[in-house]
């Protein structure tokens, strides 16, 4: 198998890195190969067995890096000052059809100098749960990683619900630099790694950016329009730590992340989650506290301490207004207002508290605004009635109102109930799920698999979703 490396981490100072190979699995199976993805990436001659070697971690393709990276992070709002790829390995990057570079990882694939206490490893479940809702992002039209191999090893890991079926993730990212990445030298008192970090950040990513500064407003304005997309589809990351905040705007490292089914500002799923830390309504909170700490670690390199964090607050100051904008576009797209006003905002937040109040399907309610049904979906009817009257004087005036909103809706969102069904299928060697789940996820604004738009029975509800260790 052929891939067509061209590799820049591993170019940067010893530092930033650890060489690292994967380790090697006992009996790997091929669970899924994204072959459209693998064209994109320039992978050519991939047979079966090639394919199966390199993304299980079983060989080294020609030319890869193989390193585990260097970071540290925000855990819950404690800085923990060294992370690392406890469980991945940067194979290396490729040049993909578009000119962009983009990393190829393998997750799940043995022990590295940063897994303090972790085996290295991931189960099945996580594999295939980040496998379906990255790609259902990416065709949500939401930045994210991507997936691009599913394997299992053949070898059981330990977790707290007993043994389980082990597999590595092979992802793919625009880098996967985090804010952690330069958490970890800016703590450490390290500026020359920290400036050299921040030159090739700025090259890769936004190479129109001048200095540190013009880094952090391109990355708050990543971030502003990452978390409106995410609102728009219900999704909650559950795990926004600055060392699962990427640097390119993407979304990273999918743990108990999950697409809600009744509408609630307040909802949590990720078992850890005690506080409501990283509750749906608190995202846009966390991203700005998240930025405001990259600009803390950008500090480091000022010459002139005042006026860098003058421009850094006032950067900071702006994000607030960045993401209502980013969310008024997103949202009233929704409702079917494609050049919305600022008095929208009230017309679309009118409508989740109405959802709230009825615990109305998030996706199914808005999905249902261009047809007739909506009102089905709310308990006070008549308050919705009311609603209806002023949306529809307003959208009055748009010119295709319908198809704003069904091309803003989607009609399939890969539920939780879903994903937990096909994990359990898979773990019993039935992929069948898991085929259905990606290719309704695939095309999610058409409707064909009607049942996978239907939300939990009281007995099917996924209340908690647990990290993917
Ligand atoms: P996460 O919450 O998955 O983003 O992981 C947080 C940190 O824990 C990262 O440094 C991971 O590499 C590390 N980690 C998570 N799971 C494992 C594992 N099974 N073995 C070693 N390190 C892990
Ligand atoms: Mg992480």
């Amino acid at each position: 198998m052929h891939i067509p490396f061209d590799n820049s981490y591993a170019a940067l100072p010893g530092a930033f890195y650890t060489r690292q190979k994967p380790t090697p699995t006992k009996s790997p199976k091929m669970l899924c190969f994204n072959e459209g993805l693998s064209k994109d990436l320039g992978i050519s001659d991939a047979s079966e067995a090639e394919a199966l070697a390199v993304f299980s971690g079983n060989e080294i393709p020609p030319n890869a890096a193989s390193l585990a990276q260097l970071y540290a992070g925000h855990q819950f709002g404690n800085y923990s000052p060294q992370l690392g790829d406890g469980r991945a390995i940067l194979l290396g990057e490729v040049i993909d059809s578009n000119n962009l570079r983009r990393d190829i990882q393998l997750k799940g694939s043995g022990r590295t100098p940063y897994s303090r206490g972790g085996d290295g490893r991931a189960w099945l479940g996580p594999v295939l749960r980040e496998y379906v809702v990255s790609e259902a992002m990416h065709a949500l039209g939401i930045p994210t990683t991507r997936a691009l191999a599913a394997a299992s090893t053949g070898e059981d890991i330990m977790r707290e619900q007993g043994l389980l079926p082990g597999a590595v993730l092979t992802r793919v990212a625009s880098s996967h630099l985090r804010v952690g990445t330069f958490q970890v030298f800016a703590h450490r008192g390290q500026v020359e790694e920290l400036k050299t970090l921040t030159d090739y950040a700025i090259a890769r990513h936004y190479p129109d950016a001048q200095g540190p500064m013009g880094l952090l407003e391109a990355v708050c304005t990543r971030q502003a329009e990452l978390i409106a997309a995410w609102m728009s589809v219900g999704f909650i990351h559950g795990v926004m730590n600055t060392d699962n905040c990427s640097i390119a705007g993407e979304t990273i490292d999918y743990g108990p992340c999950a697409f809600m089914d009744d509408f609630h500002m307040g909802r949590v799923f990720s078992s850890i989650d005690q506080q409501g830390r990283y509750a749906f309504g608190n995202q846009p909170n966390i991203a700005i506290w998240n930025m405001a700490q990259f600009a803390t670690a950008l500090l480091q390199l000022a010459e002139n301490k005042d006026a860098m964090l003058e421009e850094a607050t006032a950067i900071i100051h702006a994000m607030p207004e960045q993401i209502e904008a980013a969310w008024l576009r997103r949202f009233a797209a929704k409702i079917g207002i494609s050049h919305p006003k600022a008095e929208d905002t009230a017309l679309a937040q009118d409508l989740l508290d109405l959802m709230q109040k009825s615990g109305a399907d998030f996706t199914n309610s808005f999905r249902a605004l261009s047809g007739d049904a909506a009102r089905d979906q709310f308990t006070d009817r008549d308050a919705f009635d009311a609603w209806a009257v002023r949306h529809k004087a307003r959208i009055a005036h748009e010119p295709t109102p319908t198809a704003t909103m069904d091309a803003a809706n989607p009609a399939v969102i890969p539920r939780n109930h879903r994903i937990e069904q096909m994990i359990a299928a898979a773990v019993a060697g039935d992929m069948a799920p898991f085929a259905r789940l990606m290719t309704a996820c695939a095309t999610p604004y058409q409707l064909e698999d009607t049942a996978l738009a239907k939300p939990p029975s009281p007995e099917e509800i996924v209340p908690a979703t647990f990290c993917g260790t």
